[in-house]
């Protein structure tokens, strides 16, 4: 079996274009621009890309794509300092703090990365790291996605591979990717519809014995791991979709958790790395930001 391709760059493009349309409706309708504002404090390299790519991202969609950059060297209070000035600043809807924080500030001492997240106003928080965005969509009435796993829906959806009745294995329970995953399949409405939610979810992480047994299981397998090429084609059920979340550098390669070539033998579908999740992440930041501009003019009106 040869694997169909699950073209992450090519929807991604779509949402976008739905983006840009409906920000230009709602500017024409005599709304602010919506503005994007990222805090990124010191100099990895990384992050310096990340960061560009969204400013660029929000630029193609008629979205505001303002950077703040802060010194290597800023503490804690600084940095809480600037949150709330962009918590309390109008012309701006969205706001995100690039991760990972440097290590040490002025101060000597690290950075309460948990504080610092929670700092942010959760009607602006595009990231939905906030305890009310993760509260909401643990209840099911959800408010801001989490970018990655929302992206992962977005995709399903849009290759018309439901979730509803079928095995998800989710590998990996971060904040970020792994454990809002899970969540967001196991509801009985997602937010493409009932047909992309309503899984059976097996969440799994390093402490799980029998990985390649609980893995063969999966009609849906995803991984967001960090450990480069570790899903291997035995571990895949013939016939499952594998979604692929991992961005691991080895040497001058970009690869997955996923051992791409092995995979694609067994499964029947899968995203590349990279193409596949990675580009949905930045369209799903921009969706973000434009709800969180219409929500913020809906609560300025009432
Ligand atoms: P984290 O490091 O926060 O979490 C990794 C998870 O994988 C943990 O839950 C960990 O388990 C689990 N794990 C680690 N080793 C094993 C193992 N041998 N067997 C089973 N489970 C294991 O990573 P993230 O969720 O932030 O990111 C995961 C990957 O996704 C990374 O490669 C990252 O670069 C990529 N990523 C890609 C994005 C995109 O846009 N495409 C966005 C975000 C991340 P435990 O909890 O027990 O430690």
């Amino acid at each position: 079996m040869t694997a169909e391709r699950l073209d992450g760059k090519k929807i991604a493009a779509e949402i976008r274009e739905e983006i840009a349309s409906k920000v230009a409706s709602f500017t024409r309708e005599g709304n602010g621009t919506p503005c994007l504002a990222a805090i990124l404090v010191g100099e990895d390299p990384a992050s310096q890309v990340y960061v560009r790519n969204k400013e660029r991202a929000c630029e193609k969609s008629g979205i505001i794509g303002r950077t703040f950059r802060l010194p290597d060297s800023t503490t804690q209070d600084e940095l809480l300092t600037k949150i709330e000035e962009l918590n309390q600043d109008q012309s701006v809807h969205g706001i995100l703090v690039q991760l990972p924080l440097p290590k040490k500030g002025n101060d000597g001492k690290g950075f309460d990365e948990r504080a610092v997240l929670d700092a942010v106003c959760p009607l602006k928080d595009v990231d939905a790291f906030s305890p009310v965005n993760v509260g909401l969509l643990m209840q099911g009435r959800h408010r801001f996605l989490p970018c990655t796993p929302h992206g992962i829906v977005q995709l399903l959806h849009r290759y018309h591979l439901a979730t509803s009745g079928k095995h998800v294995v989710v590998i990996g329970r971060s904040d970020i990717v792994g454990k809002p995953m899970a969540m967001m399949l196991a509801q009985r409405e997602g937010s493409c519809g009932a047909d992309t939610a309503n899984a059976t979810v097996t969440l799994a992480h390093s402490r799980t014995t029998n990985l390649k047994e609980i893995c063969r299981q999966a009609d849906i397998l995803i991984a967001a791991v960090g450990v480069p090429e570790m899903i291997r084609g035995e571990m895949i059920r013939p016939g499952a979709v594998v979604i692929d979340v991992g961005i691991n550098r080895v040497g001058d390669r970009l690869v997955g958790d996923v051992h791409f070539d092995e995979a694609s033998e067994v499964a029947s579908a899968i995203t590349p790395v990279p193409g596949g999740v990675g580009p949905l992440t930045i369209a799903m930041l921009l969706h973000n930001t434009l709800l969180a501009a219409e929500l913020q003019n809906q609560a300025n009106a009432s």
